[in-house]
């Protein structure tokens, strides 16, 4: 081999080695945690600012908007897009029935219903949310498709861990194995959320392992509540202890996950 060829083969051997380092360093950081808040609850988490600053994290917030935000909701909104948060959208009227709807009325129906007017709203106030999630967890390939042809870049599902009805548990997921709710930097566009709401019966323990899985494997946990609340819920309240949330944010901290907003996941 003459040593120009040599030189060569040593020069490419070199940036290879650098490049696969290069990417492996770059998948390394890439483990971390996207949560999001569904509905209308503009005050409480407003209001949940100081805990978010105090672990520096960054989240999502998909409005319901069935009519025009007033103008303290867009101060607020605005103040927590400001902070590094996402301002997403749920739909204009919260249909949770959008598949039975899109069948019975067409596509054409369903974004006059749903969409056109809350997005509407949320422009005129100075929002442009890319990001959506399904009311109720209802949708299909249809109303999927509608939704991209509106131009959100992310649509987001509803995950639960342990469903019951009328007091019987039906069934019990171990989120650490739930592998839908971690997201693979893949570039898909359609992703579930685990529901860390009371009701949904997680504890610590089950956090504390997802967090890690995310950590092993160099994915981003995907996890969503409603109201913030002190301590359980009361009759007609449905949310998430902020105690619980709290202890999210310190494992999260400890395992140096990084935070992600939903309209970032599949653009990395
Ligand atoms: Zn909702």
């Amino acid at each position: 081999m003459s040593s120009k060829i040599k030189g060569l083969a040593i020069v490419i051997l070199l940036i290879f080695v650098t490049f696969s380092c290069q990417q492996k360093g770059e998948t390394l950081e890439k483990a971390g945690i996207a949560i999001s808040f569904d509905d209308h609850f503009i005050d409480e988490w407003y209001a949940l600012r100081p805990l978010f600053q105090k672990y520096d994290a960054k989240v999502t917030f998909f409005i319901t908007c069935g009519d025009s935000l007033k103008e303290d909701e867009i101060e607020k909104l605005k103040q927590l897009e400001a902070d590094g948060h996402e301002i997403g959208f749920h739909g204009t009227v919260h249909n949770g029935r959008s598949t039975d709807f899109i069948e019975a009325e067409g596509p054409q129906k369903y974004a006059e219903m749903e969409l056109i007017p809350g997005m509407g709203y949320m422009r005129a106030a100075g929002f442009a949310p890319t990001s959506y999630a399904h009311p109720g967890g209802n949708h299909n390939d249809r109303v999927d498709s509608v939704l991209f042809a509106h131009g959100f870049e992310i649509l987001r599902d509803v995950a639960i861990a342990n469903r019951v009805y009328k007091g019987i548990p039906l069934y019990s997921i171990a989120p650490r194995v739930m592998d839908w709710i971690y997201y693979a930097f893949d570039k898909t566009r359609t992703v579930d959320a685990l529901l860390i709401d009371t009701d949904s019966g997680l504890t610590h323990d089950d956090m504390r392992d997802a967090m890690q899985r995310a950590a092993d494997t160099n994915t981003a946990l995907m996890l969503f509540g409603h109201e913030p609340l002190h301590g359980g819920p009361k009759a007609g309240e449905y949310g998430f202890d902020i105690a619980f949330l709290e202890k999210i944010l310190i494992e999260a901290h400890a395992r140096q996950l990084q935070y992600y907003t939903m309209s970032e996941l599949p653009g990395l």
